[in-house]
């Protein structure tokens, strides 16, 4: 069984899902290759290397400065093909979730998203995926000859290890036409400096119940506290107290963090769909009755303003210590 993994970069290094659905892959059994679509793929190929894979492919055009739908889908159905992939997986971060299913249309392939867990018996794969906001899981098995996976970031054991040998890297030629062009990314605009929500192991969200963007401060000082990102509910990325990047959820981002502290935050189905696979989840709600707490690990029936200070405190005494 050949698996094919999408590496993603950014800033010029792999990107932490991608090593994650290199995990998944070593998980799977099987040849593990790589593939890397990029203006300039060369020293992320050598990074590759140490992946313990068999294979490093590699398509490069100028013009993939930026994130290209139509031409990075093409280049990887094009890779899959000449690399005779059984199975080909992305990260299901933003991006990935964009060209996977581009790539499996390609390649005729039936796709699965957001992949939780894989089960191997003999060769059949079973993909399991939460479906309806995350409140069943619905197991997929995929009967086409090629089968496409996105694998959920944060929830498997990235792969970072020394080759026992040295695998090859091989140049696939792409011809690109200037309609595989036709979109392409402008610019891609990150929060400086601040720890993407999306691949943090500590969250601090905050929800309606704090009342306004000025009262962020009590969130980011838990945070800092942690060493964690801050998160968001929608209801307060649409009143525009915080930026969509920061949004968990249905329509924002899906995490999987070691901790979850959710503050002021109702708990509805679309929130929960992006963060109930957290491994501690921690509830702040002053209503007792808040859904969040039926998910919540650990919960404080109390006035954020009042809970907030004092936990951030404790946490800086305790990891001071
Ligand atoms: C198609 C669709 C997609 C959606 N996608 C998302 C999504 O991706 N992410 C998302 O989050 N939502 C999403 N939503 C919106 C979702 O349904 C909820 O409206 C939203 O999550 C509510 O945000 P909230 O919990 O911050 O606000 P509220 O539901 O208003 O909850 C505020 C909470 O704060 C508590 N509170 C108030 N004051 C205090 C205090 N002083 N101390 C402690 N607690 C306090 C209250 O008890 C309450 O539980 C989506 C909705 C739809 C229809």
């Amino acid at each position: 069984m050949n698996i094919l993994v999408y590496l993603e970069e950014r800033n010029g290094q792999i990107r932490k899902p991608s090593l994650e659905a290199v995990g998944a892959a070593h998980a799977l059994g099987g040849t593990v290759m790589v593939a890397i679509v990029s203006a300039n793929a060369a020293p992320l190929a050598d990074r590759a290397k140490t992946l313990n894979v068999s294979a490093v492919f590699i398509a490069s055009d100028p013009r993939l400065e930026q994130y290209s739908s139509h031409a990075t889908a093409k280049a990887l159905a094009e890779i899959a093909k000449q690399a005779k992939a059984d199975i080909v997986i992305t990260g299901a971060t933003g991006r990935g979730k964009d060209l996977a299913p581009r790539v499996a249309i390609l390649l005729e392939a039936g796709y699965v998203p957001d992949v939780t867990a894989f089960a191997n018996t003999s060769g059949e794969i079973v993909a399991t995926h939460p479906v309806y906001a995350g409140k069943a899981q619905m197991n997929v098995r995929v009967t086409t000859p090629i089968k496409v996976f996105s694998t959920r970031p944060n929830l498997w054991k990235s792969f970072e290890e020394t080759p026992s040998g040295t695998p090859s890297t091989t140049p696939i030629t792409v011809h690109f036409d200037d309609s595989d062009f036709r979109e392409h990314t402008k610019e891609l605009v990150l929060s400086q400096g601040k720890l993407d929500v999306a691949e943090a192991d500590i969250i601090v969200s905050g929800g309606r119940g704090m009342r306004g963007p000025e009262n962020w401060a009590l969130i980011e000082n838990l945070a800092a506290a942690f060493g964690g990102a801050t998160g968001a509910s929608r209801a307060v990325v649409d009143a525009g107290w915080r930026p969509h990047s920061e949004q968990v959820g249905q329509t924002g981002k899906t995490v999987s963090p070691t901790l979850y502290v959710a503050v002021g935050i109702s708990g509805a189905v679309q929130h929960l769909a992006g963060m109930s696979s957290s491994k501690t989840i921690v509830a702040i709600n002053k209503d007792e009755n808040a859904p969040i707490f039926s998910i919540a690990d650990y919960g404080v029936v109390g006035d954020a303003f009042e809970v907030l200070p004092v936990l951030t405190e404790e946490i800086k005494k305790l990891r001071s210590n």
